[in-house]
């Protein structure tokens, strides 16, 4: 396969211009549009007649031009034809997940996503009778096995949170296109390192909230599709994402639009600082997990799929066997050391920490936990880049010798 770089991918775009010609593209906050001649509202209507057939926008609830700059530039990245900007990252999966199955039909996901994730397959979807089997998404014997006549999708995130499982996207998606299903991706943690859409996924799906946006002050989602499923969710009678209503504001997509051009830059630098504490706490002799070591079981199959430049992500995780222990650790290193902050999220420019199983994955039942192999323990550091690289190596040694680990 032809090598593949989302950045460049992305400034291959045709730049927006702002109002008087600024650098930046400007901010379309009105509600509704003007209609020239109203003869074509019908048209548009119908969807006939968009903005780039003679007509005009509409409302925007249903498409505005500045969320519309953004999700061509977040199609260009992941490689899909369109996208469709939502509220949020959950907002971007409820839609997905609602737009592709209906009563009665079914899903195979992978038991090691998002709490939230976790909670709407598990708990909210059942209740409108689509049911999901969650299985081990690395054991391709047990996904096949738990497709069903009436499955539609399988769901998996690149990296899983926060085991950081690794799927197999390739040979998901030759059991997806051979059984009818689509493969939904979450590709949340490896935005540009990994081009889900390239190895056969057919709709992937980001918390824009995270890496994406990268300053933490923001809620958004997005999800890549082909045009066909994009006008679906935007159609006015059926679309999930039109009727429900989770679309994007336009002073987010300006924000959101801003911070692109310094993506690639950020995940190649929290890549290398999460690389760099990663071989370190090996080498002490710490319980981590990191995608980049070699001793990553799924190391050699994420290399296959990473697009060459981008590392292995800003995520890392160090087991620390008990709650209390991951609890001293992360209080040392915050309030001692000035390490990062004890907070949920990721993807931010500072260090952030959480103890997974008593926060963003406490949606999921204990026993599930133990089964996924998520230790009470485990903390989940999302590597930041700010601050001296050496010096916060030094930090976390402290912190790892303070608390015993090594
Ligand atoms: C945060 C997160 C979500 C949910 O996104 P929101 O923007 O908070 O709604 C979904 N998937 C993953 C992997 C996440 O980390």
């Amino acid at each position: 396969m032809p090598e593949f770089n989302p950045d460049h991918a992305m400034w291959a775009v045709r730049r927006e211009f702002g109002e008087h010609g600024g650098v930046t593209p400007s901010i379309s906050r009105s509600s509704t549009f003007t209609v020239m001649d109203p003869a074509i509202m019908p048209e548009i209507f119908d969807g006939l007649r968009g903005p780039d057939k003679g007509g005009c926008f509409l409302y925007s609830r249903h498409f505005n031009p500045t969320v519309d700059i953004l999700a061509r530039y977040l199609a260009a990245m992941e490689d899909t034809e369109a996208a469709v900007c939502t509220a949020s990252g959950m907002a971007a999966i409820a839609c997905a997940l609602l737009q592709t199955c209906g009563s009665g039909d079914h899903i195979v996901a992978s038991d090691t996503v998002y709490g939230g994730t976790h909670a709407l397959l598990g708990e909210l979807l059942p209740e409108m009778a689509i049911t999901t089997t969650f299985v081990d998404i690395t054991d391709m014997t047990a996904v096949k096995a738990a497709i069903r006549p009436e499955s539609k999708v399988i769901y998996t995130e690149t990296l899983g949170n926060p085991t950081l499982k690794v799927a197999d996207l390739n040979a998901l998606s030759r059991l997806a296109n051979g059984h009818g299903l689509l493969l939904v991706v979450d590709n949340t943690f490896s935005p540009m390192m990994i081009t889900p859409a390239r190895h056969g996924a057919h709709v992937v799906i980001h918390s824009l909230t995270k890496f994406i946006n990268g300053a933490s002050d923001l809620i958004a989602g997005v999800i890549c599709s082909d045009k066909e499923m994009a006008n679906r969710f935007m159609d006015l009678h059926r679309g999930r994402v039109m009727l429900l209503g989770p679309t994007m504001d336009p002073r987010s997509a300006f924000d959101l639009i801003q911070r692109l051009p310094s993506l690639a830059m950020r995940m190649r630098e929290h890549s290398r600082r999460a690389m760099a504490m990663a071989k370190r706490l090996e080498v002490m002799g710490v319980a981590v997990v990191y995608p980049g070591l070699s001793t990553h079981p799924q190391h050699r199959l994420l290399t296959g799929i990473c697009n060459p430049g981008y590392g292995y992500g800003g995520i890392l995780t160090i087991d620390c066997q008990t709650r209390e222990k991951a609890e001293a650790l992360m209080a040392f290193l915050q309030n001692r050391e000035q390490f990062g902050f004890i907070a949920v999220s990721l993807g931010y420019f500072d260090t952030l920490m959480s103890c997974s199983g008593s926060s963003t994955s406490s949606e999921i039942p204990p026993e599930d936990q133990s089964r996924m192999g998520l230790s009470p323990g485990l903390v989940r550091i999302s590597v930041g880049y700010t601050g001296d690289l050496s010096q916060r190596m030094l930090q976390l040694e402290n912190a790892i010798k303070k608390i015993g680990l090594a």
